[in-house]
């Protein structure tokens, strides 16, 4: 007997249609039997218990076919191959086996080696069809999965890919999508995905990342990604990756995001935010050489136009300059509301002297502004750069008093830590 089919377990329900001398040669050959009667309740303890391979169900005429019938119901719910013994070849029996069993009967008289052989033959064909339903189950499931899931051979040639990873990248066909080298194909390459698949090849590792990416086929997202090398007796062949479109999720934290760093007026950064990424620089300019300045700005007489034009008109008036400032500066300076009509600029690697020709540039278009009823606006401005070892407060404190100088000066001016 071949190795596979040793110590199988065979539950035999018997009628005493069966000699004793078949269950001694099965058990001669290496097989466990247990026998019962045909009591279903008997037969479910068994099954539970004894955890056969095969039911091996014996039995004299067909008047027992009833019982077997509901005896059959029973385990084919347990997923056991069954074999019927019969003595009686009538086609009735024939008919009623072959409706309630696809795997039919063995005359009892049979010479015991034949029951040996087709009993061993049985087992294997349940062995494959057994399998092949499982890998069809794990193909479907793999299928209908609801995140992308692609495999690949050590040398990142596609070899399979869901239909949820066409959906997730915009491709129109398998066939488009396995055109794709995962380690050579250039977008790929950009977006760092061919690298991190190539170290967890080399080094038999796993890893999860999130990117964002922009498909072959047009498609912007955000994917999570799993990557899990396929290893077999310690040789790579290949991975299996897991794509998550968390594209939506990441709209919303940055939507999120960006309402928690933004003053909802003026659309302009608020000042914990600003605090933020002042700290960043100052800690930035303590260990390089990179040097940075601040604007503080001030609307002169602001409450006078609040009294006499309406609150509405005093949010206009903010809104305006908010909108003026951030057309005059660059992308990496960083403008916020820093109080009531207050706003303060970081100006990263910019001289204080160019910190106060902007501040003056500013002061002078924002003089130019006309307003409807109000007419025109001033504002008041003070200006320095970083020392060695300062603060957020320190720093603040400094550009502070220019501004406060500056009102003291007249309004309308712009005075500086030069
Ligand atoms: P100064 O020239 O000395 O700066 O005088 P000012 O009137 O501008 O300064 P003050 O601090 O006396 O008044 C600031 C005013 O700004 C008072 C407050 O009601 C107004 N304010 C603060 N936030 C807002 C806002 O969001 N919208 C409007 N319309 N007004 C605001
Ligand atoms: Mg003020
Ligand atoms: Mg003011």
């Amino acid at each position: 007997m071949s190795n596979c089919l040793k110590n199988k377990k065979i539950l035999l329900l018997k009628n005493n249609c069966l000699p004793e001398d078949i269950s001694d040669f099965l058990q001669n050959n290496g097989y466990i039997i247990k026998s019962i009667g045909f009591e279903i309740s008997s037969i479910n303890k068994e099954y539970e218990n004894f955890s056969p391979d095969i039911v091996i169900i014996c039995m004299k005429s067909e008047e027992n076919l009833n019982n077997v019938q509901a005896v059959y119901k029973e385990l084919k719910q347990m997923k056991t191959p069954i074999m019927f013994i019969t003595n009686n070849t009538s086609e009735t029996m024939f008919k009623k086996i072959k409706e309630i069993s696809s795997y039919g009967f063995i005359v009892k008289d049979t010479d015991k080696y034949v029951i040996l052989s087709i009993i061993e033959t049985f087992l294997k064909i349940y062995k494959s069809n057994f399998k092949k339903t499982r890998n069809y189950n794990h193909w479907q499931f793999d299928e209908d999965s609801p995140v992308g899931i692609l495999k690949c051979d050590a040398k990142g040639n596609i070899i399979y890919a869901n239909k949820r990873v066409l959906e997730i990248l915009g491709s129109p066909s398998i066939k488009e999508t396995k055109k794709i080298n995962l380690l050579n194909f250039p977008l790929l390459i950009k977006f760092g995905l061919s690298n991190k698949l190539k170290y967890c090849l080399e080094n038999k590792k796993s890893k999860t990342f999130e990117i964002k990416y922009k498909s072959k086929w047009g498609k912007n997202l955000w994917l999570r990604i799993h990557i899990k090398t396929n290893i077999n007796k310690n040789k790579v062949l290949g991975a299996q990756i897991i794509l998550d479109d968390i594209t939506d999720k990441k709209l919303k934290e940055e939507r999120l995001k960006h309402l928690s760093n933004t003053d909802f007026l003026t659309n302009t950064y608020n000042r914990r935010y600003f605090n933020k990424r002042l700290e960043e620089e100052i800690e930035r300019a303590n260990i390089t050489n990179r040097k940075f300045s601040l604007i503080m700005l001030d609307i002169d007489h602001f409450k006078k136009i609040n009294d006499e034009f309406g609150h509405h008109a005093g949010d206009l008036v903010l809104k305006s300059i908010a909108q003026l400032i951030k057309n005059r500066i660059r992308k990496t300076d960083i403008l916020a509301r820093w109080g009531g009509e207050e706003f303060i600029i970081l100006l990263p690697e910019t001289e204080i002297k160019n910190a106060a020709i902007l501040a003056e540039d500013l002061r002078n278009m924002i003089n130019n502004l006309k307003f409807k009823d109000i007419g025109n606006v001033t504002v008041s401005l003070g200006v320095d750069n970083y020392h060695s070892d300062d603060t957020i407060d320190s720093i603040i404190k400094r550009v502070d008093k220019h501004l406060y100088a500056s009102k003291s000066a007249g309004r309308n001016c712009v005075v500086t830590g030069i």
